[in-house]
């Protein structure tokens, strides 16, 4: 009996403020077929943010519960925060042969690294350590401390990089969004 369609798993991976958030917006725009995954937190939301849109914002215990029962396919603390990407959704959109994209920090990826040993994981990096910095200021969403914490934690990642199938430098947006397309095997339209 054939066996049922299955997407592909996409793992996107690099420090707090290179720009995932910003590539992976630009990639669904030229690609809606892709469904991105949303995270469930306990970090707070930023101004601008919804529940059930950028993250499902949960309470410490309702995030430890769901642990508890499973209910995650990954999950790691960050910066301070729990972060965890909901299993049910992902299995049921592979199953119906969506391509799925998780935007998760580097436990997580590894925990991915072993439940899906096919999925294709990408690391991407900032142009430069101070060029990170800037980003993340420049964003002007982090508290002095939280900003401090995810510097620390962004050299960490760094260093982890040859672990990933890929790493791709967000230098260039547009550049780095058309070099994320070949590395996923995207077609494209063409630009005018
Ligand atoms: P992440 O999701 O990795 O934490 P964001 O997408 O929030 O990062 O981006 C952090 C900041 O960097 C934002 O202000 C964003 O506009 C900016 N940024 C993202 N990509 C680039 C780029 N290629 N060049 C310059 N600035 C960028
Ligand atoms: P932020 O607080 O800036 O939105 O996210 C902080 C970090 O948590 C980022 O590196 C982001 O990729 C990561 N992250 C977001 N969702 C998840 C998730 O579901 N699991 C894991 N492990 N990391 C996540």
């Amino acid at each position: 009996m054939a066996s049922p369609p299955t997407g592909r798993l996409t793992v996107i991976t690099g420090p707090s403020g290179v720009g995932k958030g910003t590539l992976v917006n630009q990639l669904l725009q030229r690609h809606p077929e892709i469904w991105l995954s949303i995270s469930a937190t306990t970090r707070l939301p930023r101004t601008g943010e919804a529940d059930g849109v950028q993250y499902l914002f949960l309470s410490r215990d309702d995030f430890e519960q769901r642990v508890a029962t499973g209910g995650f396919l990954e999950w790691a603390e960050f910066a301070g925060n729990l972060y965890g990407t909901p299993r049910q959704p992902v299995e049921a959109k592979l199953a119906e042969g969506r391509p799925v994209l998780l935007e998760i920090e580097l436990e997580g990826a590894r925990q991915v690294r072993q439940s899906f040993p096919a999925a294709f994981q990408l690391f991407l990096k900032p142009p430069s350590l101070a060029e990170l910095e800037r980003r993340i200021r420049g964003r002007g969403t982090d508290s002095e401390e939280a900003i401090v914490r995810r510097l620390e934690r962004a050299r960490v990642e760094l260093a982890a990089e040859a672990e990933f199938d890929a790493a791709l430098i967000n230098g260039d947006l547009h550049g780095a969004l058309e070099v994320l397309e070949q590395l996923m095997g995207l077609t494209t339209a063409i630009d005018t």
